[in-house]
């Protein structure tokens, strides 16, 4: 007998026991520290403590955090002199400490558990750009990288974002066709050159759906932007009406982003 085809209150029975059998064999764990917790998918009081959340006020462009800015929609200096070609950017959570340590762990170690609780995080901070938006859309991997770590972990915090805000994803619309070197430790200047739109395409099979779209770009990290730039540039010319830009954390460094 399949699943679907049992009545429901029995199947919430099985569904119960399940959980209750999982709970005793592997007890939820917190994604920060492994401590036993309450729930699967819930933060230990201290890691959650130590969570730095990026509030307002914003730059109403990047969402650089302006702590001192007055009130009203600031805008920084890096935008003033030189504005992205997206509208807007949200990010949920500064890379550091905690949060730092649970990305590392997910984008390299592979551990998934903490992705329900990411992408809640960024339906969060991306409340109002999600609202006006058509697609969600990832920053692709190229395939060789792809092939080496086995997943695209923009690709999973999409999908997650998409579950839970009901606008739908496509994962395989931007393509990473010129494979690019990793961006840490680069200059600015060095990544824009290193990542440019033409590292990417839009998969020719789905270029319809770019057409009048209002795009939402999804990513792990925000640094200086210049993926989430070449990206929204190859989503522009391929007919988006409007690209903005969600991701999971943002670097924030004066070096990073000179105020
Ligand atoms: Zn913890
Ligand atoms: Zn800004």
């Amino acid at each position: 007998m399949r699943a679907s085809s049992l009545p429901s209150p029995l199947l919430s029975i099985l569904e119960g026991a399940a959980r209750w059998c999982l709970d005793v064999l592997l007890p939820p764990r917190c994604p920060g520290c492994g401590t036993v917790v309450e729930a699967q998918g819930r933060m230990c009081g201290r890691c959650f403590g130590d969570m730095a959340f990026i509030v307002a006020p914003l730059c109403r462009a990047c969402g650089f955090p302006l702590p001192h800015a007055a009130a009203g929609e600031p805008l920084c200096g890096a935008c003033a002199r030189e504005p992205l070609p997206l509208e807007r950017v949200r990010s949920a959570i500064r890379y550091e400490g905690v949060g730092r340590r649970l990305i590392l762990r997910f984008k390299h170690g592979g551990r998934t558990d903490g992705l329900g609780l990411f992408a809640e995080w960024m339906v969060e901070a991306g409340r109002p750009l999600l609202a006006e938006s058509d697609l969600i859309v990832p920053v692709p991997l190229h395939r060789r990288r792809l092939f080496v770590r086995g997943f695209n972990q923009s690709a999973l915090l999409a999908r997650a974002v998409a579950a839970r805000s009901g606008v739908p994803a496509v994962v395989d619309l931007l393509r990473k066709i010129r494979p690019t070197l990793s961006q840490q430790g680069l200059s600015a200047a060095a990544r824009r050159e290193n990542v440019t739109p033409a590292a990417f395409a839009v998969d020719r099979r789905r270029a319809s759906l770019v057409v009048g779209a209002r795009v939402l770009l999804i990513d792990d990290v925000f640094t200086t932007g210049t993926t989430l730039a070449a990206c929204a540039r190859v989503l522009e010319r391929a007919g988006a009406a409007r690209v903005e830009a969600l991701t999971l954390a943002r670097v924030v460094r004066d070096e990073a982003h000179p105020i």
